[in-house]
């Protein structure tokens, strides 16, 4: 139970990584705000976590809406008393070639992947800050944040992440004074929902198959298998966890070696 007593709190929960971070969690003894814009299917993923015995609650959160943000924080805050833990995981993505990527959807991957980020941080920061909790903030980036040439048809995503990476060690250098460490996790070819949309997209651009392009991650891959959810889960575990006290600024490659840094 390594996160006994915790209160903790995931964006981008009702599916994929976030469900998954959001139940071990709950297993590891944390009360759990989940959030998403879906709010029945975060709810789903409450009555799963209640039904094994752990504690949560849904909140229904657009990580771009600055005042939603503000107005839902206050609200999980002011329920659990406290926070320890946010994760900043809602994300999006679509796959564009570079010439033909719009300033539509350009503005809307920065508002979720960057935008949002910067809201949900600040503000849980503030609320940290107030009451004095040292806590932990965890942002899932990804590899794409790290290695730019090699992620057809991401730019604008690339982007984001990037900038996630930048500002997780921007705020961990600031927050360290108030015992608030910020961490990322940079996740390689996860089975997702995120990722059953990018398989068809890809095999779309490339001329391939679902499958070949599938088969294209993992021989991309060193460990040789497509990562999973709880891959990524249980090292933000890790950084929920006191055992990463000591570690802030660091954005930490989970992805069976695709990237090494
Ligand atoms: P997913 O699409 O399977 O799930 C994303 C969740 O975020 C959904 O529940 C969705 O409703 C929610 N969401 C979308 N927009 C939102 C908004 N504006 N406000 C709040 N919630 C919103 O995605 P996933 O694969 O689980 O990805 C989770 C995170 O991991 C994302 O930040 C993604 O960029 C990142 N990531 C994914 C992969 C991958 O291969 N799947 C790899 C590296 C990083």
């Amino acid at each position: 139970m390594r996160l006994q007593g915790k209160f903790a709190a995931v964006t981008g929960a009702a599916m994929g990584m976030g469900k998954c971070i959001a139940e071990l969690f709950a297993a590891e003894g944390a009360t759990v705000a989940v959030t998403d814009i879906n709010l029945p299917m975060a709810e789903e993923v409450v009555a799963g976590i209640k039904a094994k015995g752990g504690k949560a609650q849904a909140w229904h959160l657009d990580v771009t809406g600055r005042a939603e943000v503000k107005r839902v924080i206050a609200e999980i805050v002011e329920r659990f008393g406290k926070l320890d833990v946010w994760v900043n995981n809602a994300g999006i993505s679509t796959m564009t070639p570079f010439l033909d990527i719009t300033p539509q959807e350009w503005d809307k991957m920065h508002a979720v992947s960057g935008s949002g980020v910067f809201f949900c941080s600040q503000e849980i920061a503030r609320h940290m800050v107030r009451l004095g909790v040292p806590g932990k903030i965890i942002n899932n980036a990804s590899m794409a944040g790290k290695r730019g040439g090699n992620a057809p048809f991401l730019a604008h995503y690339v982007y984001t992440k990037f900038g996630v990476v930048g500002l997780t060690q921007a705020m961990a250098k600031e927050l360290a004074a108030h015992k608030i460490t910020v961490n990322a996790v940079c996740p390689g070819y996860v089975a997702t929902p995120m990722q059953e949309r990018e398989l068809v997209w890809e095999g779309r651009l490339r001329g391939m198959t679902t499958e070949q392009v599938f088969q294209s991650y993992i021989a991309d891959t060193p460990l040789g298998r497509i990562e999973y959810p709880e891959d990524v889960a249980k090292v933000i575990l890790f950084l929920a966890s006191s055992d990463a006290d000591f570690i802030t600024g660091e954005a930490i490659n989970v992805n069976g070696g695709a990237w090494m840094d």
